[in-house]
């Protein structure tokens, strides 16, 4: 069994490389790292005023009673009637999917949908160490975002190089992709180049900080002009323009 956030869908993917392509998002619960850095500001189901990332909902054990056990089959029939006639891509969130490539069921999914031609992109913080034996899992674009000193997590935690080096190596596509934040971009620039200096060639993406439209245009310029004057890719956050901080579309 898995334990799911949420399934949504037909909506379309918001940001990387697939932006603007529709879309089903399975939404795995749990995390190995809470990023407070990001500062998004929630309560708690225990009352509690807490920091996290944006998806705290996935994140926070308090908000279990929100989650849900389900096995693979079942997932995959809930995103089959979602996608109706049409081939959306997959995109496997969370949380922290790749917490569940050992179990039966979560491989189960991605065999279906690789099977059945659907694109698959998961969405990871790359921080796991995974086996890519497979055709169907090296065929899987790997969404690396790999997280930086904005996060508030340990150095030690989020920066996994085997981890990171075996997806570039093993799988048939993949791309780095890093939150950036106007109030300290140098910083990160400094230790995106650092990174990659230990890393096979892969495209980088920045994209702005921000849970919201005021905050994407406070981070914005300032991502863009660290893409152009260093060869990045800027990806936006669409799904944000057209329906803000709004949930499940
Ligand atoms: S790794 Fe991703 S899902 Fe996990 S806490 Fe950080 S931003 Fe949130």
């Amino acid at each position: 069994m898995l334990s799911i956030n949420e399934i949504f869908g037909l909506t379309i993917q918001g940001e990387g490389k697939r932006v603007g392509k529709p879309s089903v998002f399975i939404r795995f619960s749990k995390c190995n790292f809470t990023c407070s850095g990001f500062s998004i500001k929630y309560t708690n189901e225990e009352g509690i005023e807490k920091l996290g990332c944006d998806t705290f909902y996935a994140v926070d054990k308090t908000f279990k009673n929100q989650w849900r056990e389900l096995s693979g089959q079942n997932i995959i029939n809930e995103v089959m009637n979602l996608c109706g006639m049409q081939k959306p891509d997959i995109v496997i969130t969370g949380g922290e999917p790749l917490l569940n490539w050992k179990s039966e069921d979560f491989q189960k999914i991605l065999k279906y949908f690789h099977e059945n031609k659907f694109n698959i992109t998961i969405e990871t913080n790359a921080s796991i160490n995974i086996d890519l034996n497979e055709e169907y899992q090296k065929n899987i674009l790997f969404s690396m975002s790999v997280k930086l000193a904005n996060s508030g997590e340990k150095y030690s935690k989020r920066i996994k190089i085997p981890a990171i080096k075996n997806i570039i190596e093993n799988s048939n596509d993949s791309y780095l992709k890093f939150v950036i934040e106007k109030n300290n971009a140098t910083e990160s620039l400094k230790e995106i180049k650092e990174l990659i200096k230990e890393l096979p060639k892969c495209e980088v993406y920045l994209m702005p900080m921000g849970e919201n439209v005021k905050e994407l245009a406070h981070n914005e310029e300032c991502v863009i002009n660290l893409c152009i004057n260093n060869s990045f890719i800027y990806s936006d956050r669409l799904h944000i323009r057209l329906w803000n901080d709004k949930r499940g579309v």
